[in-house]
C-alpha cells in the first residue's frame, strides 16, 4: 500500500544537549522527498545517513522560521548535497522572505564559496546550488506530481510559519515553533497527522508563554480543535527528554487519538488512501 514515510532526523528544543535539532523528513508516494526544517550543524545528513537516506536525494526544504535551531544546518546540507549531486537541481528553499534574507546572511558569513543573488546561490563553478522560493502565509507551492505543500502563520517570531504538506491523499501539518495558534487549527484540520512542538507541560506556563512556545496542552488541544487523526510531539526541551510521559500524558488530556513523543530517528509510517 503507498504510504508516507515521517523520519525525525531532530528532535531538539533550541538549548536541547541530548538531541539533535528540528528537521524532519516526509518521504511522499510520489517519490517527493520533503525535509522541513534544517536542524543545525552536519546533523541532518549524519542522521539521514544512519537511516539510509542518501544526500543526493532531498530536494526541497520547507524552513519553518529562522531561528538557529531551525536554519542554521543549511549551509552544510547545501556543501554535502551539491558535492552527492555534481550536475543535479539546486536544493529548493521555500520559507518567508525574512527568513530567506537571513539564509543569506548566514550563507555569505559561512560560506565564501557562495555567489548570492535574488535567484538563489551559486557555488565557484558557477552552478547554481540553491534556489530561493519566497512564500506568505496561505499560500500553496506544488513539490512533486501529487506533493503540495501550504505554509499558515504562527504565533512565534515574525514570519514564522507551519506547513500543511498533502500527498498521496494525506496531509501532515507540522506546527514549527508556535504557542496555540488558532491559524495552525484552521490549516491542520482533518489532517491524518499533526507534529506539534511542545516546550513544557502546563507547570511551566509562565515560561512557554515567555519564550512564545507551547505546552503539551495547548498541542492537545489544536490537534482536537483541528480534528486530526494522530499527534505527535517534538522539539522536546532537556527536562523531558529522559521522561517525556508527562508530555504525552497531558495532551491526552484534550486529544483522543494516539499521542506519541518522536525521538531522533523515529520513524513513523502513514497509509495513503
Ligand atoms: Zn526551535
Ligand atoms: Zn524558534
Amino acid at each position: 500500500m503507498p504510504s508516507v514515510r515521517v523520519t525525525f532526523l531532530g528532535t531538539g528544543a533550541g538549548a536541547s544537549i541530548y538531541r539533535a535539532h528540528t528537521a524532519i523528513t516526509l518521504d511522499a508516494p510520489d517519490g517527493t522527498r520533503v525535509l522541513l526544517d534544517a536542524s543545525s550543524g552536519n546533523s541532518v545528513l549524519r542522521n539521514a545517513t544512519l537511516v539510509g537516506m542518501e544526500p543526493q536525494d532531498f530536494s526541497h526544504l520547507l524552513l519553518s522560521h529562522d531561528h538557529a535551531d531551525h536554519m542554521s544546518g543549511l549551509p552544510l546540507i547545501q556543501l554535502v548535497h551539491s558535492r552527492a549531486n555534481p550536475n543535479g537541481n539546486p536544493l529548493q528553499i521555500h520559507s518567508s522572505p525574512k527568513a530567506l534574507e537571513s539564509v543569506q546572511l548566514l550563507c555569505q558569513a559561512t560560506s565564501p564559496n557562495l555567489t548570492l543573488d535574488h535567484e538563489g546561490a551559486r557555488n565557484f563553478r558557477g552552478r547554481q546550488v540553491l534556489r530561493w522560493h519566497p512564500i506568505d502565509g496561505g499560500q500553496s507551492t506544488t513539490l512533486g506530481p501529487s506533493t503540495t505543500a501550504t505554509c499558515f502563520p504562527v504565533d512565534h517570531i515574525d514570519q514564522a510559519m507551519g506547513w500543511r504538506v498533502d500527498c498521496g491523499g494525506v496531509s501532515v501539518v507540522f506546527s514549527g515553533d508556535t504557542k496555540f495558534s488558532p491559524s495552525l487549527v484552521d490549516a491542520a484540520r482533518g489532517a491524518r497527522l499533526l507534529i506539534h512542538e511542545a516546550y513544557s507541560t502546563e507547570a511551566d506556563r509562565e515560561g512557554a508563554d515567555q519564550v512564545a512556545h507551547s505546552t503539551a496542552s495547548d498541542a492537545g488541544r489544536a490537534a482536537a480543535l483541528a480534528g486530526v487523526e494522530e499527534l505527535i510531539l517534538t522539539h522536546i526541551a532537556n527536562p523531558f527528554h529522559f521522561d517525556p510521559q508527562p508530555l504525552v500524558d497531558e495532551a491526552r488530556q484534550y486529544f483522543e487519538g494516539p499521542v506519541s513523543v518522536a525521538h531522533d530517528l523515529y520513524q513513523v509510517t502513514v497509509d495513503t488512501p
